[in-house]
């Protein structure tokens, strides 16, 4: 699988650009309170003191390094050597905590007393609520209320561990609703709130914020990927729904010109029919929620409603530095459906024994396509963002959908 691949600069710039992409769209209410973040954020990572609480916690509470674990079976069945990185062993499921925690700690630094974020399907608020408590934080979680509706389980774990959880019922009562309420929270509350942004999107620095705190993913994965076959995967493969576990996986490698980077977005219901999350596939140049990237949205314009079975990657914009890395030829963009991730879900358990969330199937799912354009010698590294214990209800709504 090896072809020359271009050199990736060192990114993004002094305005928070990646390439065309990227920058900070957003009220002037709020630039002060970015660029307050921006420079906190510099100053921490100068700080010895900062940088010793989080390789404290990552180890200790997060249960960092996760494994690099081989998959035989599976590999068997996709025809070349299969590493899982296994986010899903995480504190919380995924690989959220990494950035959630991060954020936090910066956040205590920064004296702000109480957190704010938004989420969808449940995961960023859980974890969120997680590390306030850890950090004795107050905690304020946005929700829309069709998700809160639907994701149940994670509303009782946030409230359980002390958040609030406000409903938002503008809109579709959705993801991008909430962004915007948590928003608005921010610039009225900043003085002593901090905003966790769940991934990497939104204006600068978050989407740079996310990528670091993500990457101990892919300094690990490199790590254990030489020590456990002596080389370099030929491809990193992660799902893309914001871009945050596959850009801390592939962040990393970007000096590795042989190392391929492959993001699997939410094909949903097929392209044609426009019930999908697959930026790449149907959408175009836009602005959405602070930052420019590829956006699902009509002529006008006006934000497509987006689908996909998995909640975590229903959203209608891809994190800047994606759009980027596209445009250089560095990474590429596939897509799978809904049907092809639920069956792919199975076949990992009944191959592995790993019950894997619904966004971390279609990186699985791409394993599995028809075309498969690598040989047996190949390494692929996958990225397992998350465990499934949160979509088993949904996978039986589905099986149950099938068998009548
Ligand atoms: C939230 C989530 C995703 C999608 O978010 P990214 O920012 O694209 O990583 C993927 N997998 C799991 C398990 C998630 O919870």
């Amino acid at each position: 699988m090896s072809r020359a691949t271009p050199r990736v600069p060192r990114a993004p710039d002094a305005a928070g650009y990646f390439g065309p992409y990227g920058g900070r769209y957003v009220p002037e209410t709020l630039m002060a309170p970015l660029a307050e973040l921006e420079a906190a954020y510099a100053a921490a990572r100068r700080d010895p003191g900062y940088g010793r609480e989080l390789d404290d916690l990552l180890p200790n509470y997060v249960g960092r390094p996760t494994p690099l674990t081989e998959a035989p079976r599976l590999s068997a069945a996709v025809g070349a050597r299969v590493l899982l990185k296994r986010e899903d062993l995480c504190h919380t499921g995924a690989h959220k905590i990494n950035n959630a925690l991060g954020q936090a700690l910066l956040a205590r630094r920064m004296g702000k007393r109480r957190l704010i974020a938004e989420t969808g399907a449940g995961q960023h608020g859980v974890a969120t609520a997680t590390v306030a408590a850890l950090l004795g934080l107050e905690c304020t979680i946005y929700m829309g209320a069709v998700d809160m509706e639907r994701q149940a389980l994670n509303v009782f774990r946030m409230q359980y561990l002390g958040a609030t959880v406000t409903p938002v019922t503008a809109g579709q009562q959705t993801l991008k609703e909430a962004i915007s309420e948590a928003m608005r929270d921010w610039v009225t509350n900043v003085g002593h709130t901090y905003y966790v942004l769940g991934s990497a999107l939104g204006a600068h620095p978050y989407p740079m914020l996310v990528r670091d705190f993500q990457s101990v993913i892919g300094r690990e994965a490199r790590r254990q990927c030489r020590q456990l076959t002596g080389r370099l995967p030929s491809a990193l493969v992660a799902c893309v729904g914001g871009g945050s576990n596959a850009i801390g996986l592939f962040h990393p490698f970007r000096n590795d010109p042989d190392v391929r980077f492959i993001g699997v977005e939410a094909g949903g219901r097929g392209i044609a029919g426009g019930q999908h999350a697959a930026r790449f596939a149907g959408g175009r140049l836009g602005v959405l929620q602070g930052t420019k990237t590829y956006v699902l949205q009509d002529a006008q314009g006006q934000i497509r409603l987006t689908h996909s079975v998995s909640a975590g990657l229903d959203y209608a914009a891809v994190g800047p530095e994606h759009a980027w890395l596209r445009d250089l030829g560095r990474a590429e963009y596939a897509h799978v459906t809904d049907r092809q991730a639920v069956r792919a879900l199975r076949r990992l358990a009944e191959l592995e024994g790993l019950l894997a969330a619904l966004e971390s199937a279609h990186a699985i799912a791409y394993l599995f396509q028809p075309a498969r354009p690598w040989k047996k010698n190949d390494l692929l590294l996958v990225n397992l963002s998350g465990r499934g214990d949160k979509d088993v209800a949904q996978l039986a709504a589905w099986e149950a959908a099938l068998s009548c």
